[in-house]
């Protein structure tokens, strides 16, 4: 809208009212054109309408004349386009352009796009056109869905939250009403990737798109009463995130989070088969102001992980102390490689249970800190930072050592008892960054420990995709008679077919799965999560077995799961039920007794 027009010229007055065999084409052009249009004085009122503009708002046109105009279209109601309309209409603004929303006499609403722009020079006046554009409208909205939604869920996608993120730490929306706070639960399923490895994607996506539904019920129900619900957004993959704007306290998030929790709990029945997940969730909750969508993504990420790293199946806070405690994590780094030498470490043993006879076989050696400052820390504050700065070299080398001298020293202490086995956890920076096979080959001919009872611990990602040296040293190990485990089975991306391949000849079941056979025999009320159903574990193990492996579940808490684990199959047990981890006297006290019983120190 820009430039002036000082008026009709003078001259244009001249042919006024000699009606031309020409201008009454014009009129009945105008009369019959498919665009509604009106003629409008100088007033505001309309001289003249035409039959596209009549039937637009069910009137006949005659009956328009008179009217004021900007009543009709609805030019008044916005201060904005009401000051540009009276500009065009006094000639100082070139043209008006807007959209509006009308409804159509047949009660149908329509979306209409205005134009005002003075008539030709000589008319007084201008000519006010309406076009309606609701298909090109309702278009650019179908398109813009398709953009801002996921098609499995339906749900909003990361564009959107983003989007709707962005707008709701921007000052000014929080400051002119409402709390002034923000809070997010971000969440991932736990257990996700097994589901789709085992049962596919189709199952996978169905499972999706029903968990999707049950947050948004979930969020319907927190916004009742309230001026909006939470926003569902799928971010990717298994994560989701419910998004309160204008949140009213941490008191507000946890009660969603629960509700969350308990909503994705609840089996679900996708075409027959019955499933159970469990979800974990890192709830944020913070003023607004002086907060950015990334630091608060960031947030809700490290929480997140806290909450897988507490055992999932559970929402936790972000707290900043913790977060601060993270960055003590450089300061412990440093300390790591001394602290070897300073004979720092320790390694507990943890028994590894026949599931059939209750007998310990074997035991798994897990290392602790005996921090001189912070007490006894657990491998998982640490084991990552010697995996980044390399000092888990020196350390896996002295606990395969330690732990294989330990167990021929038990094999020596009780000649009259079956031997134990040791079970050593290896990181994937000791098959990369050191010689792997000539250190274990080493170790055994110095401790006299048989190959045959040691069996060493991989992530599944450490194996995965392993070619070249990695395998030829898997190999290597296999053909020298030490047993491979996948450590950790079901969280990552492997699967099982791929693995039969390599030389692996135990899969550790992960503690998630294990978490979901509790609530058999249970009392009521105390079900607990089911991180993956019985069909997934059971389907699991068969295909193992069929493979050649054998199973060992982590994390066995209660003899119920222990019962309905050697009901499917399962192996060897390992958890609570049947020892925490123990000093190496203890170990020996344990031989040759049945464990089931022993219960915890
Ligand atoms: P992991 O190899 O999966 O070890 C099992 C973990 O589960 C141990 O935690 C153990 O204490 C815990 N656990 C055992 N039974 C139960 C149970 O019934 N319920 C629950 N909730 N937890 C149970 P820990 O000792 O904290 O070890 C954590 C992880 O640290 C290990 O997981 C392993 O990945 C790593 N790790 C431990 N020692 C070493 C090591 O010497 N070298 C390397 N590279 N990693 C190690
Ligand atoms: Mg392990
Ligand atoms: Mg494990």
């Amino acid at each position: 809208m820009s430039g002036t027009s000082e008026g009709p010229a003078p001259a244009a007055d001249l042919d006024r009212g000699a009606v031309t065999e020409s201008d009454s084409i014009y009129r009945s052009v105008f009369r019959t054109a498919s665009v509604a249009m009106a003629v409008v004085d100088r007033e505001g009122l309309v001289v003249t309408a035409n039959d596209g503009f009549g039937a637009l708002l069910g009137s006949p046109p005659d009956a328009l004349t008179g009217k004021v105009a900007a009543d009709l279209v609805d030019l008044a109601s916005d201060t904005r386009t009401w000051h540009a309309y009276r500009e065009v209409l006094r000639g100082r603004e070139a043209r008006l352009r807007c959209t509006r929303r009308m409804k159509h006499p047949d009660g149908q609403s329509v979306w209409v796009q205005v134009v005002v722009a003075p008539l030709p020079a000589g008319e007084d006046g201008v000519l006010l056109s309406v076009t309606d554009i609701s298909a090109q409208r309702e278009l650019q909205g179908r398109l813009r869905h398709l953009q801002m939604h996921d098609p499995v869920t339906r749900l909003p996608n990361r564009t959107l939250f983003f989007e709707r993120l962005t707008a709701a730490l921007e000052a000014g929306s929080y400051e002119e009403s409402g709390t002034g706070r923000i809070g997010l639960c971000y969440l991932d399923l736990d257990g996700f990737k097994a589901i789709n490895d085992t049962l596919g994607h189709r199952v996978g996506d169905r499972l999706l798109a029903a968990v999707a539904e049950r947050l948004t019920r979930c969020a319907d129900e927190a916004g009742y009463a309230r001026a909006s619900a939470p926003l569902v957004a799928r971010l990717g993959g298994d994560e989701f995130a419910l998004l309160v704007e204008d949140s009213t306290g941490t008191e507000q998030l946890a009660d969603l989070a629960e509700s969350v929790l308990k909503a994705v709990q609840a089996p679900f029945d996708l075409a027959g088969q019955r499933l159970s997940v469990s979800a974990s969730i890192g709830v944020v909750e913070r003023h607004a102001a002086g907060t950015t969508p990334t630091a608060l993504m960031q947030a809700a990420d490290t929480t997140l992980y806290w909450a897988k790293a507490d055992g999932k199946a559970r929402w936790t806070l972000f707290d900043p102390e913790r977060n601060a405690h993270r960055m003590t994590r450089q300061a412990l780094a440093s300390h790591l490689r001394p602290a070897i030498e300073r004979g720092e470490f320790v390694l507990e043993y943890q028994p590894l249970v026949g599931m059939e006879d209750g007998r310990v076989n074997g035991v798994e050696a897990l290392v602790r800190w005996n921090h001189p400052q912070f007490g006894v820390l657990t491998p998982n504050r640490f084991i990552g930072l010697a995996e980044e700065d390399g000092s888990i070299v020196p350390l896996g080398l002295w606990v395969l050592r330690t732990a294989c001298r330990q167990a021929r020293r038990w094999q020596l202490d009780h000649p009259d008892e079956p031997p134990l086995f040791v079970s050593v956890n290896v990181a994937v920076r000791q098959v990369w960054d050191s010689d792997l096979v000539a250190d274990v080959a080493q170790t055994l001919a110095e401790t006299g420990l048989a190959p045959g009872l040691l069996q060493l611990e991989l992530t599944e990602s450490a194996v995965m995709g392993s070619a070249g040296r990695p395998l030829q040293a898997l190999q290597a190990l296999s053909d020298m008679g030490v047993r491979i485990a996948i450590d950790d089975f079901g969280t990552g991306y492997s699967n099982l077919a791929y693995l039969s391949r390599l030389p692996v000849s135990v899969l550790k079941l992960d503690g998630s799965f294990v978490r979901g056979f509790q609530y058999e025999g249970d009392k009521e009320g105390t079900v607990a999560p089911n991180p993956a159903d019985e069909v997934v574990v059971e389907a699991m193990i068969q295909l193992a077995h069929r493979l050649g492996l054998t199973v060992t579940a982590e994390c066995v808490e209660t003899s119920a799961q222990a019962t309905r684990l050697r009901r499917i199959g399962c192996d060897t047990g390992q958890g609570w039920l049947y020892s925490r981890p123990v000093s190496p006297e203890r170990i020996g006290e344990l031989m040759g007794t049945q464990t089931e019983a022993v219960g915890n120190p």
